[in-house]
């Protein structure tokens, strides 16, 4: 609970104006039975007023309404980030895995190229072999 202290008018009682008794210049008293001095803003008159207390229950409840409002966006917040956290993690693997197959698919090609150029060597010998053994040598051009 929330207590305020005299938000009720208060009335000088030397110059008879009305003015909000927020700031006693003293408080005596027990709860619900407080007197406060005061301090006349026209006339500047020192007198004393008893202090009404009441309980801002409106204040209170926008209060903890602020706050679970708070509560919920920041639960809201958590929630984005674990999402977020889980893509980053599984746009993180996809990516490890197709590097590891761009990887994979290189080593491929690679031995791909490897088989073709042994194979070609391999041609290039049987060419070789055949001209000679056609012998046309001389017509062989590099
Ligand atoms: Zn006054």
């Amino acid at each position: 609970m929330i207590i305020v202290l005299g938000l009720l008018l208060i009335k000088c009682p030397k110059c008879g104006s009305e003015f909000k008794g927020e700031k006693p210049v003293k408080i005596w008293g027990k709860a619900g039975a407080r007197t406060g001095l005061f301090d006349c803003p026209s006339c500047g008159a020192r007198f004393k007023a008893p202090i009404e207390e009441k309980v801002e229950i409106k204040e209170e409840v926008s209060i903890k309404n602020m706050v679970s409002k708070l509560k919920e966006v920041r639960g809201e917040f958590i929630q984005t980030l674990k999402n977020l956290r889980e893509k980053i993690k599984t746009l993180e693997t996809e990516r490890a895995n197709l590097l590891l197959e761009i990887e994979e698919l290189k080593k491929m090609a690679e031995s791909k190229v490897n088989a073709l150029e042994s194979e070609i060597s391999m041609l290039r010998e049987e060419v070789k072999s055949l001209r000679e053994l056609l012998g046309c040598t001389d017509t062989e051009k590099e």
